[in-house]
């Protein structure tokens, strides 16, 4: 692999912990393996709770000075460190397929979009605006102050290995805080190749440590018990939100949670079909489905159902499976095991339950997975209420927008949902009633660092990118003088 690059120190197996480059004190390792190949690429540092603790503890020393910088000053380093970025977006996009299996263009896109928190946050930082506020009594001057919430820990999962800490660590490093990452164990390398980038940027040391580990339930632990710790940010299923959020509640310790989506993805009988096929195919088979704003149901009115399936399926069989780092590749392989067995057991439920395969269905070699398109799919089938994370787009029938929108919102989660059409009652009638925290109208995707993402019900808590993204990172500190 580290033939590959055009600069091979990004590639890092070592942890980054207090500004040095360590092994795991007791020289544990775990191996990361590409899903394409399946062969160990690396065996990364292991570090123990005792090496999170010891970041942690640097974290807030760096603080200080960090913190107490001029906006423009911590801005500075981190256009440096998004010039970086963009200079080795080749190579980090390489690393970030052979770690994770998403095609190249993809990865690289990936690299482009984290970057660009880095970007948009360095410039927030200049507009961290206090507030005044006219007094309550004639001696009395208020005012707002925003504050850097302290040292922020970060768990992140393996779909966007760039993208899920950049959002994090942009605004955390802009506020003035002190950051510590803990990157999924599928994919840490692009987190440390990140951090060598970082570091010659010239992050102060200590300021962001990444500390590699296969124990992710100590690092959580050590995150909601360590005093130093003013903040959780997670992006991951809402399964291990849940816990985190219990394991927090001992400290009340502040959480942004980007959790699991069940995305409907609405298509009815005025909308530009081959737009909204062409959505359908963004939404869905992006990242081989694995991303939680992936559409989850596809709901089809029942006038354009059928054609709107046989576009679909002539789409979905130009997809082009393979290893990522191929020309010419679309898919990648699923993540591990696991994620092969879960659309497997998602189709033959489908199937058991009347539906029909339109295309695909097979698994191929390895963990490659055929693209696939069922119909016939009903509420009481498990896709209906579990994300499938994989290549699988179900077409549900419907007939009414009532209907629809009932059926839309029957779930615990809120994060993205889509729909297509034309008529503008309806345009804002359903954007309206969709009870998510992001609505595609008219097109499949939504990410972008200038917009507000997160999700309502039990898709979390807490807003990433845009100007509002910041305000997790800060406290309010209400002055109340008497002159
Ligand atoms: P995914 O299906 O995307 O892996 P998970 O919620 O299982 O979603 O994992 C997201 C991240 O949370 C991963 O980095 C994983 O290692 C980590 N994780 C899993 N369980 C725990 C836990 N009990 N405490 C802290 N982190 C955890």
């Amino acid at each position: 692999l580290k033939s590959l690059l055009k600069d091979p120190t990004l590639f890092e197996s070592r942890a980054f912990v207090a500004g040095e480059w360590v092994d795991a004190k007791d020289g544990k390792t775990f191996p990361v393996v590409n899903p394409a190949r399946g062969d160990v690429i690396a065996n990364v540092a292991d570090l123990s709770r005792a090496e999170v603790k010891k970041a942690i503890e640097a974290a807030a020393e760096a603080m200080k000075d960090w913190a107490a910088r001029t906006a423009k000053e911590r801005a500075q380093v981190m256009r440096k460190w998004f010039d970086l970025m963009i200079e080795n977006q080749n190579d980090l996009g390489i690393i970030l397929t052979a770690e994770m299996g998403k095609p190249l263009a993809e990865a690289k896109g990936e690299v482009a979009y984290g970057a660009s928190f880095i970007e948009w946050f360095g410039e927030e930082a200049k507009r961290i605006y206090g507030e005044t506020i006219p007094g309550h009594q004639r001696d009395k001057r208020l005012t707002v102050l925003k504050q850097p919430i302290g040292v922020v820990g970060s768990i992140t999962p393996w779909n966007f290995p760039n993208a899920m800490i950049t959002r994090k660590c942009g605004p955390a490093l802009a506020a003035g805080c002190g950051f510590v990452a803990r990157p999924a164990a599928e994919t840490p390398l692009s987190a440390l190749a990140l951090a060598v980038l970082g570091e010659r940027a010239g992050l102060p040391k200590g300021i962001l440590s990444v500390v590699t580990s296969s124990r992710a339930s100590e690092v959580g632990k050590e995150f909601c018990e360590n005093p130093l710790i003013r903040k959780l940010t997670f992006t991951g299923s809402t399964e291990v939100g849940r816990i985190l959020l219990r394991q927090a509640a001992d400290q009340v310790l502040k959480c942004s949670m980007e959790l699991g989506g069940n995305a409907p993805f609405i298509v009815f009988d005025d909308a530009d079909l081959d737009a909204a096929v062409e959505g359908a195919m963004a939404s869905k088979f992006r990242n081989n489905g694995q991303t939680c704003v992936c559409a989850n149901r596809i709901y089809v009115q029942a006038g354009v159902y059928d054609e709107f399936a046989k576009r679909l399926a002539k789409a979905v069989d130009k997809l082009t499976v393979g290893d990522g780092l191929a020309d010419g590749v679309t898919t990648g392989p699923l993540i591990n095991e696991d994620a092969v067995e879960k659309v497997e057991e998602h189709i033959k439920d489908v199937l058991d339950g009347g539906g029909k395969i339109v295309t695909g269905g097979k698994r191929k070699d390895g963990l490659f997975f055929e693209p696939t398109v069922v119909t016939g799919v009903t509420d009481d089938m498990k896709v209906s209420t579990e994300e499938t994370f994989g290549p699988l787009a179900p077409l549900f029938r419907f007939e009414t927008e009532e209907e629809v929108i009932a059926k839309a919102n029957d779930t615990i989660f809120g994060l993205a949902s889509y729909f297509y059409a034309r008529e503008i009652g309806r345009v804002t009638r359903v954007q309206e009633a969709l009870e998510y925290g992001i609505v595609g109208v008219n097109t499949g995707i939504i990410s972008t660092e200038v917009a507000p993402f997160g999700g309502v019900k039990q898709s979390g808590l807490g807003r990433e990118g845009s100007h509002y993204g910041i305000d997790d990172y800060l406290e309010l500190k209400y002055v109340c003088l008497s002159i």
